[in-house]
């Protein structure tokens, strides 16, 4: 079991700035992501597109932004737990008890749900069959592309994901792009390289296409395929990549008891916190009268949720407001040489 004061769900921008906030007043916190990487919205949505709107950067990509939150926590050495989905919460003595998917425990006083627009989760394969194959021969993101080598894949899409996976895996295996429709949602620049690859022989082009069995015991031998005007083709596959876009879901926090909103959690806005006494909700997941769905409105929120915090986890200490240019205490924890 992991004690933390603070236990924060979300790195996107609003849990990585409300983290900096915590350990800034001398609190310690862990982060719980379902995503493999850092930046929630701003890595997996948008990581090269400029915003104009953060205070004082007149424009950044969001992988930017992602890149300088991180670094603004250096001096914290934060444990992050990545590819975790929280699921169950429950009391424990006064605490509250979190357990993940992957069976990792967190006591703690505080949680901070900074959990966005909910978990991404990708959009599968409606088909039953591919549950048995999946993680197996079946993937839906790449986590190690050495397995591929020298294989025959199967990959289903026609957005940038399937477009790039293709040409980049065509260099060391045989590809199969399979796609329900005749264009291609992906690049420009994409689409045509594909098309040359096609015509090169390196990748197989099948439009109009959708999957329709999954055949192999323990692992996947082949796929059907079916066409538009209903005719099957069969496919030897080793594996098959499915990339259809991701899906946001609330998932187990819905059933925490919160005070819901449709998908947002209702706070107020002196703490952020929910109705439940040491569960805050900040960044795009809360809500209240006036709230602004932007990243500056979550830094705000964070700031005010971690100061809440210090009242139940240092419950027989007073918080004192300082500033970080003349407090010597903040800056000796930003490791700040006076
Ligand atoms: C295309 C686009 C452009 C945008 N442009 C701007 C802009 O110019 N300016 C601006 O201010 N805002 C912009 N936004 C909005 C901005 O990205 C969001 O307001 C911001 O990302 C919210 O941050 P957050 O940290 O609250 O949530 P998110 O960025 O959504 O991060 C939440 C994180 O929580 C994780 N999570 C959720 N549930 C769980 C769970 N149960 N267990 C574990 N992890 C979980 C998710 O995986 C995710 O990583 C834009 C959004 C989009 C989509």
């Amino acid at each position: 079991m992991i004690t933390t004061d603070v236990l924060i769900i979300g790195a996107g921008p609003t849990g990585l700035f409300a983290a900096h906030q915590i350990n800034l007043i001398g609190l310690k916190c862990e982060i719980v992501d379902n995503l493999d990487k850092i930046g929630g919205q701003c890595i997996e949505l948008y990581p090269d597109k400029p915003i104009y709107d953060i205070p004082a950067i007149p424009e950044c990509t969001g992988e930017e932004l992602t890149k300088n939150l991180i670094n603004q926590l250096k001096p914290f050495n934060i444990k992050f737990h990545l590819s975790e989905r929280v699921e169950e919460l429950k009391k424990n003595n006064g605490n509250w008890e979190v357990t993940t998917n992957r069976g990792t425990k967190f006591l703690t006083p505080n949680i901070i749900i900074a959990g966005g627009v909910g978990a991404f989760e990708p959009r599968k394969f409606s088909l039953k069959e591919c549950e048995k194959f999946e993680n197996k021969s079946i993937f839906y993101s790449v986590k190690d592309k050495s397995i591929f080598k020298g294989k025959t894949i199967s990959i289903f899409g026609g957005g940038d994901s399937a477009l790039d996976w293709a040409i980049e895996l065509a260099n060391n295996s045989s590809i199969n792009l399979i796609h329900r429709r005749d264009e291609f949602r992906a690049a420009q620049s994409s689409v045509e390289k594909v098309k040359e690859l096609a015509k090169q022989g390196k990748i197989k082009l099948l439009t109009k296409y959708q999957l329709k069995n999954a055949v192999g015991s323990e692992r996947l031998e082949s796929i059907d395929i079916m066409h538009d005007d209903k005719s099957i083709q069969n496919l030897k596959s080793d594996y098959v990549l499915g990339f259809f876009g991701l899906i946001m879901q609330l998932g187990p926090i819905a059933n925490w008891g919160l005070n819901l909103n449709k998908k947002t959690i209702k706070v107020d806005t002196e703490k952020f916190e929910t109705n439940q006494k040491g569960i805050y909700a900040i960044g795009d997941i809360c809500s209240y009268p006036g709230k602004l769905k932007l990243i500056l409105s979550g830094f705000h929120e964070g700031a005010l949720a971690a100061r809440a915090c210090f009242r139940l986890a240092r419950p027989n200490e007073k918080y004192r407001f300082e500033f970080t240019t003349t407090s010597s205490n903040l800056k000796s924890r930003l490791g700040v040489k006076e």
